[in-house]
């Protein structure tokens, strides 16, 4: 039997339009979402993203949390 897949339509990011993105940490803002050079951490469900000086302080908290689940 054939049955073409089909392809449910997902709403991709690229279909949204971006909010502003405010880094957690410092309340840097940036109007085109997130920058690649974020960081994007998800904490108790939510989305939060660092810029990247926050990112790099931030860096060994969130690797070691990371780490420490997966142990
Ligand atoms: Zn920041």
């Amino acid at each position: 039997m054939d049955q073409p897949t089909p392809r449910p339509t997902e709403p991709g990011p690229k279909t949204q339009p971006r909010p502003a993105t405010v880094c957690a940490r410092c309340g840097t803002q940036s109007p085109d979402g997130a920058p690649p050079t974020w960081t994007c951490s998800v904490e108790n469900g939510t989305r939060q993203y660092f810029c990247v000086a926050c990112a790099r302080a931030n860096l060994r908290a969130i690797e070691g949390r990371l780490d420490s689940s997966w142990w």
